[in-house]
């Protein structure tokens, strides 16, 4: 790999970024001036992901949530492809291209399937919508937090359609603490959300043609519609035979030493929800991330000693959720809130204009 001087014609440093997500966005924007930038991603667009429940039920709040690679890169290449597999120095995608890289990172996230193009993306949130409005009950599978924003929106958006979460685990928001999952569950109830803990509906099993469901309790819930919200693993099945193979720990995800790069790799780093940083993954959390690569990467390519490297230190449980428009459940150092007060941090703009701003976008 050569070093040499940021930003100097012809001989910039190739950088490739492989998603475009959280992570890959914000860094291959902070990087596009100062490396050759390409960015891989199957989707035309950055979705903001802590926007996607409430645009189930307001489809027209998409218009910002989702933004295209080109409008907020415009000093890079963009490939809209998968990456399927790496070597040494390149990066191969699905539809072919063999792309050449000097810095290498992986932001690839957890493996959800989105469509390629924005359009698309807009239409099933206008879809959801539609079979939100259209229906009296309601089923949503998992208590994590996406089922439970998701059964936030629609219980403050229509309180008089009945909404069923199945969750498996013995309480709601297992990723944080007790008590916040417990706010939250009184907090459902009050809006009479019917919680069912510790079973499962067989996702094999699961259509909305008859409207009913059986659980692994044997109980059987009506509902005219469903949402699985349950977790997915992370996107790490194209890496699966590449050279990084022995970089996947047992749960897929890339083992990162303190400065973000691949274990044993001086050039490829990765960030956001694919690496083995212990902590919850968060897209607040995928963001430091990027933050503390952009800076190692500007000084490896100045020619910094690598004791001079930033270094990435785990963080503990926070977390912010909303309970449709006005109200949250937080749990902060400071403990755990609900009601309007979190509320007034997140409910209303989901963090939608800070994040464009991030990107160099007007809010
Ligand atoms: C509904 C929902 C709500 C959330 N709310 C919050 C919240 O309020 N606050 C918070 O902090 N976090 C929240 N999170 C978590 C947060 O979104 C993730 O932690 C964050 O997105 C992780 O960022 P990332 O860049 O690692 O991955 P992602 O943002 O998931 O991005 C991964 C990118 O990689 C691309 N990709 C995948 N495979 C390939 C491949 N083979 N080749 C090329 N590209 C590929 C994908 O298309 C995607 O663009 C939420 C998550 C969801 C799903």
């Amino acid at each position: 790999m050569e070093g040499g001087a940021e930003g100097d014609g012809n001989s910039k440093i190739k950088l490739v970024v492989v998603g475009g997500g959280v992570a890959g966005a914000f860094l291959a924007k902070e990087m596009q001036f100062v490396a050759d930038v390409v960015l891989i991603d199957p989707k035309e667009y950055y979705e903001i992901p802590w926007a996607e429940l409430r645009s189930m039920v307001e489809p027209s709040f998409t218009k910002r949530s989702l933004i295209k690679h080109m409008d907020y890169l415009t000093n890079a290449r963009i490939i809209t492809s998968s990456a399927v597999s790496i070597t040494e120095n390149q990066v191969l995608t699905a539809d072919g291209d063999s792309v050449t890289f000097d810095y290498l990172v992986i932001a690839t996230g957890h493996a959800y399937s989105t469509p390629r193009s924005r359009d698309s993306r807009l239409e099933q949130f206008e879809q959801d919508s539609q079979k939100i409005k259209s229906s009296k009950s309601v089923l949503i599978v998992g208590g994590g937090p996406t089922g439970v924003e998701l059964a936030g929106e629609i219980a403050v958006d229509y309180p008089e359609k009945k909404v069923t979460i199945v969750h498996k685990g013995p309480r709601l928001l297992e990723f944080i603490g007790d008590k916040a999952a417990k706010k939250t569950l009184d907090w459902m109830k009050s809006k009479k959300v019917e919680v069912l803990l510790n079973q499962t509906v067989d996702l094999n099993s699961i259509s909305e043609g008859d409207g009913v469901y059986m659980t692994s309790a044997g109980e059987k819930i009506t509902a005219d519609c469903h949402f699985v919200c349950v977790g997915k693993p992370p996107g790490s099945s194209w890496l699966q035979e590449s050279v990084l193979k022995d970089c996947l720990n047992k749960n897929g995800q890339l083992i990162v030493d303190e400065y973000l790069r691949v274990r044993g790799r001086s050039n490829i780093f990765a960030v956001g929800d694919i690496t083995d940083v212990p902590e919850i993954k968060q897209g607040f959390l995928a963001n430091k991330h990027a933050m503390v690569v952009v800076k190692n990467m500007k000084m490896l390519m100045k020619g910094a000693d690598e004791s001079k490297l930033a270094k990435y230190k785990a963080s503990s449980a926070m977390a912010i959720l909303t309970l449709g428009r006005k109200e949250a459940v937080a749990q902060l150092p400071i403990g755990t809130m609900i009601g309007w007060l979190p509320g007034l941090l997140k409910s209303k703009d989901l963090f939608v204009g800070k994040t464009r701003k991030a990107l160099g976008l007007n809010s």
